[in-house]
């Protein structure tokens, strides 16, 4: 039996895996809401079991996470990571079906979760099945690690992950979600940005004072401002002493591989409002950016009063929400240090960082063997080359994987699956040519 057989085996199935999507999305497993995980977990599992696969749900201070492991002896291992919670369906008048059921309309299947990540879990599982069904001997050992915290930042996976290194040794990875652009160009994305998220606050006054008083009184908005005025210029240039010190120029391969890349900045500026990028990037300067700038941002920013007409007062304690992402080496605990070194020693002591939270950015090397083996999947089952992106400007722990296994994100979404956002889905085609390309992936990792 061949890899043929497993291709044709995954079309002649395509009914029935879409009733396992079905199963899937009609539990509401979401992580926010501390809702219908094991649940869910549970029916991954029965899943995974059904199609050969030995898998365990271990429990967490969370949700349980799910190993499963199908080692058949080979040169090569596989492992992929996806995640069963998903995110709150909210607004439910903006679906025009029921989030938590299946639909198909147009060649397009819609409920929540179908491409953040169900489907995928889905379409891995069942290459796995077609295997088996065949009779046709794997050529690489997989694993599957599978969450059910992810669109909640994971909060429990690195205690996990700790004594499962082990388990995440394999030659090649594939990472939860996949996209294409407008044109259905199919992308790989390599690497997430890391973050540091904190809190700042700044509490001068025992209680909100008259406002005639600011001629004698300090004032804790005025600090706040202060401050955060210091930490990035109108160049955007961030002045916390040796923010970019650990940041590396973007590789000749990353270069290479985003030069092919259009980032549509007309469709972009149109679709924010806006007459041009920040600092008047444009073409290769603009694409670094995206790639390879970290950000500082102001995410909220809250003091005193905000109601209808006046109220003349002096607040006491003003608040922002501030987030720095991050790129490769860039450690979110030595920013912290030099974050708080930066307002320590420009007169803003009393400006608390009352709390923070982060991990680092991780990326695949672009030339990796592995990355290649995508590649030539991709091309074997869609006709193209996927466009390559050396990392997201979003963010996930992938860190936690970076030592042990190259991963590459490709998968059943496209353009228009709207992930977290109503009437999420994913068009069936699109669904099965991935399907089909993770068949091929294996048998090109066999073959390695
Ligand atoms: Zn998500």
């Amino acid at each position: 039996m061949t890899i043929k057989d497993v291709l044709d085996y995954i079309d002649e199935n395509a009914d029935n895996i879409v009733r396992d999507i079905k199963r899937l999305v009609q539990i509401p497993s979401i992580a926010a809401q501390n809702e219908g995980l094991f649940e869910a977990a549970q029916l991954v599992r029965t899943m995974l079991v059904r199609s050969g696969v030995e898998a365990r749900l271990n429990p967490t201070k969370g949700a349980p996470v799910l190993t499963a492991q199908r080692d058949v002896g080979a040169k090569r291992t596989l492992l992929f990571y996806d995640h069963y919670d998903v995110q709150p369906a909210e607004p439910l008048h903006e679906w025009e079906s029921s989030p938590f059921d299946l639909e198909e309309r147009d060649g397009r299947i819609y409920g929540r979760g179908v491409a953040d990540n169900k489907g995928d879990i889905v379409s891995r599982i069942w290459v796995l099945r077609a295997f088996q069904k065949t009779n046709t001997p794997l050529p690489v050992n997989v694993n599957f690690l599978i969450e059910g915290e992810e669109e909640i930042s994971s909060p429990h996976l690195p205690d996990f992950l700790q004594t499962q290194t082990d388990f995440l040794k394999a030659d090649g990875g594939i990472w939860e979600f996949g996209s294409t652009t407008p044109d259905a160009t199919q992308e790989a994305w390599l690497g997430l940005k890391g973050i540091l998220y904190v809190q700042l606050e700044v509490d001068l006054l025992s209680h909100d004072a008259h406002s005639s008083t600011a001629c004698i009184l300090p004032a804790a908005p005025y600090q706040l401002v202060w401050a955060l005025n210091s930490l990035k210029d109108q160049e955007e240039q961030i002045q916390i002493e040796g923010f970019y010190d650990d940041v590396k120029p973007l590789t000749k391969a990353e270069k290479k591989a985003i030069d092919k890349v259009d980032l549509r900045e007309e469709q972009k500026l149109e679709y924010y409002g806006i007459e041009g990028f920040v600092r008047g990037l444009t073409g290769d300067e603009l694409k670094e950016a995206y790639y390879n700038a970290p950000t500082c941002n102001i995410c909220g920013l809250i003091s005193g009063y905000q109601g209808d007409g006046s109220m003349t007062v002096l607040p006491a304690k003003a608040t922002a929400k501030v987030d720095f992402r991050l790129v490769e080496e860039q450690k979110p605990e030595d920013i912290l240090e030099k974050l708080r070194a930066h307002l320590d020693s420009h007169g803003f002591t009393d400006v608390k960082i009352a709390w923070h939270e982060g991990y680092p950015a991780a990326k695949t090397p672009v030339n990796h063997r592995f990355v290649e083996i995508v590649k030539q999947a991709t091309q074997q089952i869609f006709d193209h080359e996927p466009l390559i992106h050396p990392t997201s400007p979003g963010s996930g722990p992938l860190y936690l994987f970076k030592d042990y296994c190259p991963m590459v994100s490709v998968g059943v979404g496209d353009h228009d699956s709207r992930a977290h956002a109503p009437n999420e889905s994913v068009a069936l085609e699109t669904f099965f040519k991935a399907t089909r390309r993770v068949a091929v992936i294996m048998d090109l990792m066999g073959k390695w």
